[in-house]
């Protein structure tokens, strides 16, 4: 890394600067974030040469992918592309407070996992909060500073009744008092039109001093148009994907911003024939992760009415598609806007996406508003994820939290520091500082990767193959785990796997059955009813795997939904009342409450932190008193 990377961060006179998002949001907005490292490193050397402003290479949806789907240490990754690119800055996004996961931590993880990631290779911190509420930013941007690295201070954009150009510029205002060396403007939608940029970033540079930074997503189609006008109203930065990963709801090209840009004194002085061949790189490694890629990738007009992230939209479908719900796409969609109404109009981007996007799906799943409530809706509702940015619907508020009264402090505060204890109860299994933060953020994730490096089992999730590259013939199956396989059929390669099984009612079994990762329930007398020859095998597998037996009777508490246990909320011999949370499943990616269904004594827990659960099974035993 250049020693005067801070003189460099204000680009000279007129100049555009690029941040190329390559490695990061442009493979997370098209590719579900499943590049892998082996096809990032191969084109390190000339994403160096290029001269860029910096790379956005970690953090977002990067560190949750790596370790979930990709069984790569995410730290690992880090480490090889800092050694790889040795010249360029390295950028990462940091949620604030939440890091790189979905909820607050406390602040000693929050300065550790800083620090840690500034030591690995980070140069630049991009950290917004959901909210912008800036107190969840000020720990992460204390920290930054003192790892001397640049502090990307950001503002989440969005539209609505309560956000005004003149608000986004007081919060503004207030980051480069707090330590901003650059300001981004953060359109994860690409809601920002041409003028609102223009006249949002004059207003910003009539009030700071420091570089701005653009940040949108082609989602609309807008984005290269805003960021001219951005660049003319004096912003400096705008983040581009190279051309072969880029548009749609990725970032803008980087070669046609380039070219648009030559000849003016904003002339980025960027070598498109360079350019040119990091995209053919990239444009074969694309092909690669085809299966990833979904129809909601292109440009879609209707966010511009719906105001709904296009990140989102694929997270819903992919929800409703596993709840066998797709058709209900149109009420969920309608759906939203009066959640976030309702919410204050949080703008939409993780984690507040989700929890409108899980609450208004249950909303419209359940039949009746707000008649299933997330925990992380309650979490919402009792400010745990800071304040909220307009007015909160007071009634829904007595719904979700009843008369409990919403916290007024920083979110954070009512944390106690967690890494000795977490520490403690790792170190059978690690001493690295780097273990220790991946399993603060993702327990249950974190467990298992541990456990399958240890065995030498770590297998990323499969990807289709080609026919010629060794995929099977029509029909073909090919093995990976006991639980899991993939089948060939008319030449298309799917991913099957047995995620567990229920009990037999008149002869029949209830089969939960991920294909290509949506869950599909299948009721039939035996696997090999629909599955190939080693059925029998995976069957007897997963039935012995589900060993808990079936809920008869009225205390037995289950899960609506299959998923995996991720705490427990009771101990054996405690009271409980009707309506008590005894333990959360994640399933459709967020944490649900599960109730005890009557007042009485825990008598049986049947279940550990990271089972799999399904629905006809009973969890905890609850026993009428
Ligand atoms: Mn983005």
């Amino acid at each position: 890394m250049p020693s005067d990377k801070k003189k460099q961060s204000a680009p000279k006179g007129h100049q555009a600067r690029i941040t190329d998002t390559i490695l990061r949001d442009s493979h997370q907005s098209l590719l579900a974030t499943r590049m892998r490292t082996e096809d990032m490193l191969p084109a390190a050397k000339m994403l160096d040469k290029v001269g860029y402003w910096s790379l956005e290479v970690w953090g977002g949806a990067t560190f949750d992918a790596c370790l979930r789907f990709l069984k790569e240490d995410p730290w690992e990754r880090l480490k090889k592309l800092r050694k790889a690119i040795p010249n360029t800055r390295l950028q990462m996004l940091l949620r604030g407070q939440n890091l790189v996961g979905y909820k607050h931590y406390s602040d000693d993880v929050v300065k550790k996992f800083v620090e840690r990631a500034a030591k690995n290779g980070i140069d630049v911190f991009r950290i917004f909060d959901a909210l912008n509420d800036l107190r969840n930013l000020e720990v992460a941007i204390r920290a930054a500073k003192e790892t001397k690295a640049i502090v990307e201070a950001t503002i989440c954009y969005t539209t609505s009744p309560v956000h005004t150009h003149e608000g986004f510029v007081e919060k503004a205002k207030k980051l480069v008092n707090m330590g901003a060396d650059t300001i981004c403007v953060k359109d994860m939608a690409g809601l920002l039109t041409p003028w609102a940029a223009y006249d949002l970033v004059g207003k910003l540079k009539a009030n700071i001093d420091v570089p701005i930074h653009i940040h949108s997503h082609g989602t609309s189609g807008l984005a290269s148009m805003s960021y001219m006008k951005a660049i003319e109203a004096g912003a400096s930065i705008i983040d581009t994907a190279i051309s072969s990963l880029a548009a749609g709801t990725s970032q803008p090209p980087t070669e046609s911003m380039v070219a648009a840009l030559r000849d003016t004194p904003y002339d980025t002085g960027l070598d498109l024939s360079l350019l040119d061949e990091i995209a053919d790189h990239f444009r074969e490694v694309r092909k690669k992760y085809k299966q990833f890629e979904s129809e909601h990738t292109a440009i879609n007009t209707k966010i511009l009415v719906s105001q709904i992230p296009g990140g989102m939209i694929s997270n819903l479908a992919n929800q409703l598609k596993e709840q066998n719900a797709l058709d209900k796409m149109g009420d969920v969609l309608e759906e939203i806007p009066r959640v976030r109404k309702e919410m204050g109009y949080p703008p939409l981007v993780t984690p507040s996406s989700q929890v409108v996007g899980t609450q208004a799906t249950l909303n419209v799943l359940m039949g009746e508003r707000y008649k299933v409530i997330t925990s992380e809706t309650r979490s919402y509702f009792k400010n745990m994820y800071g304040s909220p940015p307009g007015e909160i619907d007071e009634k829904i508020r007595k719904l979700a939290i009843g008369d409990e009264k919403p916290i007024t402090c920083r979110p954070a505060d009512l944390l106690e520091p967690e890494l000795d204890k977490l520490t403690r109860e790792l170190s059978s299994k690690t001493k690295s500082v780097e273990d220790i933060l991946t399993y603060a953020l993702f327990p249950v994730v974190a467990l298992e990767f541990f456990e399958q490096r240890e065995a030498g089992t770590l297998e990323p999730e499969p990807l289709e193959l080609p026919e010629e590259a060794g995929g099977e013939p029509h029909g073909g199956v090919m093995h990976l785990a006991p639980s899991e396989f993939n089948i060939t059929v008319h030449g298309e390669s799917h991913n099957i796997k047995v995620a567990g099984a229920g009990h037999k009612v008149e002869g029949k079994r209830p089969f939960f059955i991920m294909v290509d990762n949506c869950l599909e329930e299948v009721v039939v007398e035996s696997l090999t009813e629909v599955l190939p020859t080693t059925a029998g095998e995976i069957e007897r597998a997963s039935i012995a795997e589900s060993s808990r037996p079936k809920a008869r009777k009225e205390g037995d508490v289950t899960t609506p939904m299959p998923g995996k246990v991720m705490s427990i909320k009771v101990t054996e011999g405690q009271n409980v009342s009707d309506g008590d949370v005894v333990l959360t499943v994640e399933a459709m990616k967020m944490e649900n409450e599960v109730h005890t269904p009557i007042s009485g004594v825990v008598k049986k827990i049947l279940v550990k932190i990271g089972d799999t659960v399904n629905p006809d099974e009973t969890l905890i035993e609850v026993e009428p008193v």
